[in-house]
């Protein structure tokens, strides 16, 4: 019977309202937005009985009555109705924090995965290292399946493999994970949170009351500082993990091996050795430390050595991580297009030797000196498009001169057959052409999937070749 309003449609808010109603509250859903996806969706929910408001002046009022309101992620914390729900005493959670309140006394218990980079990849490879464990497991939250769905529904999980953003993390105060890890931070998102202090801090809330292990990035002060600011259950250690060679809490690399050394017999002097660095796939360094996050927080629930290896040669990556879409004349094309922000993209060129750059879009406030001066003696060149080129380019005439720039002035889509020609022009054997665009996609693409496809496309059709891969 209480009366809940939910905040938002979509992935998030449509599962929050037919549970909620399937429980029995009274539900009220506000969205801004009324195109073609919300009318359905609403349509959808009204002949439940749920009740529907759209429009930005439903959006923004607190409906009479509201006991709680439920909110999507995206939500930003300034919107007006948290302003008109603040006013009138009520709480605002998110739908990550009820599926929290929601579980049964015996549910499966959370490995949490948080960072600005590496999320889905890394909970991806953890739910693959607990199946091959034999445990009843999946990857939820932020990863496109609802947590709510998973908490609620008629399947039982031994263990969730848990993706959480900041966003999620910020309006999902009370949640306990069995372990979490954050694989690090950088800026991003920081139009919505507000300030990187405010980001970290809401980073940081999924260490909050976990149990078993807290798992850092050895190369990221900022992830150790969560951890000695988190406020943890006793008995709870902080667990690095480091592309060198482990020490003691640690999980490292050495010689060719991903080893173990926080969760092995007190005073054992080796190693355990959990797999060989060629089992992750794909092959970077990033992608290896995503690996020992993954591991690490596996280890912390028991699992075996033998399963991480295992789940990580059973591990499949998403699409547009790093996949490798074709290689002639010694020339490789990799498609990274879900290098959204410097940071990816900086983890994805300094994993090639020789660079072909394909990059630009919308920066989001970002800055790309760094990532230029981290790559400039990568480069081989750089070919630009999309609407904020322009910062890239005075950056590489900042930090990298000498890298022959093509700015190909374009925004829209076919720019990107434009910029595979431009950039099969300029490689030479032993090069990688490596769409890492450092930016989102929206000024010139649907979304990253589509940048993606029409990157693969564009390859394809420039290379119309046997040895072409899907
Ligand atoms: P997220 O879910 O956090 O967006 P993904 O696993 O989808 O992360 O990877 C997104 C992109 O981030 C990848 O395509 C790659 O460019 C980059 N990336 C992945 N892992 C890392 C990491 N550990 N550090 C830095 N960049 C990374």
């Amino acid at each position: 019977g209480l009366a809940v309003t939910v905040a938002g449609l979509g992935v998030s808010g449509v599962p929050a309202a037919r549970a909620l109603h399937g429980l029995g509250a009274r539900v009220t859903v506000v969205n801004g937005t009324a195109g073609e996806r919300q009318l359905a969706e609403a349509a959808e929910l009204e002949a439940l009985g749920i009740t529907v408001r759209l429009g930005d002046g439903a959006a923004a009022a607190l409906p009479e009555g509201t006991e709680l309101v439920v909110t999507a992620p995206g939500w930003k914390p300034s919107s007006p109705l948290f302003a008109a729900a603040a006013k009138a005493g009520v709480e605002v959670i998110g739908d990550v924090e009820l599926a929290w309140r929601l579980r049964g006394p015996d549910a499966a218990p959370w490995l949490a995965v948080t960072g600005t980079n590496g999320k889905t990849t890394t909970t991806r490879m953890l739910a693959a290292i607990l199946t091959a464990a034999g445990l009843r497991t999946a990857a939820v939250g932020n990863i496109g399946v609802s947590l709510l769905d998973a908490v609620l529904g008629e399947q039982t999980y031994d263990v969730l493999a848990v993706e959480l953003s900041s966003y999620q993390l910020h309006w999902a105060p009370g949640i306990r994970p069995h372990s979490a890890a954050v694989l690090n931070l950088a800026p991003d998102h920081l139009d919505w949170h507000g300030s990187m202090a405010a980001y970290a801090a809401d980073k940081g809330r999924v260490f909050h009351g976990n149990q078993v292990a807290c798992v850092y990035n050895t190369a990221d002060p900022a992830t150790e500082k969560l951890v000695e600011e988190a406020d943890v259950e006793e008995g709870c250690r902080a667990i690095g993990f480091t592309l060198q060679a482990p020490r003691m809490s640690e999980l490292g690399v050495v010689d060719g091996l991903l080893v173990d050394r926080a969760f092995v017999p007190e005073r054992r002097e080796r190693a355990q050795e959990l797999a060989e660095v060629s089992d992750v796939q794909p092959l970077a360094p990033h992608n290896v430390a995503n690996a020992l996050a993954a591991a690490a927080l596996a280890r912390a629930y028991g699992v075996p050595p033998a399963a991480v290896r295992d789940g990580l040669r059973a591990f499949r990556p998403d699409a547009h991580r790093i996949a490798e879409v074709a290689e002639r004349d010694g020339v490789r094309y990799v498609d990274d297009s879900k290098a959204t922000n410097p940071h990816a993209a900086q983890a994805s060129l300094t994993a090639y030797e020789h660079v072909v750059w394909i990059a630009g879009g919308l920066a989001k406030g970002a800055r790309f000196d760094e990532l230029v001066r981290a790559a400039a003696g990568r480069l081989r060149a750089a070919v630009l498009m999309g609407a904020d080129r322009a910062l890239i380019r005075e950056a590489l005439a900042r930090h990298a001169p000498e890298v022959p720039v093509v700015d190909l002035e374009r925004t829209d889509t076919g720019a990107m057959s434009a910029a595979v020609t431009a950039a099969r022009e300029l490689a030479v054997p032993g090069d990688t052409v490596l769409l890492a665009p450092a930016c989102a996609s929206m000024d010139m693409f649907s979304n990253y999937n589509q940048r993606g496809e029409m990157f693969a496309d564009a390859v394809r059709a420039a290379l119309p070749d046997p040895a072409e891969r899907s």
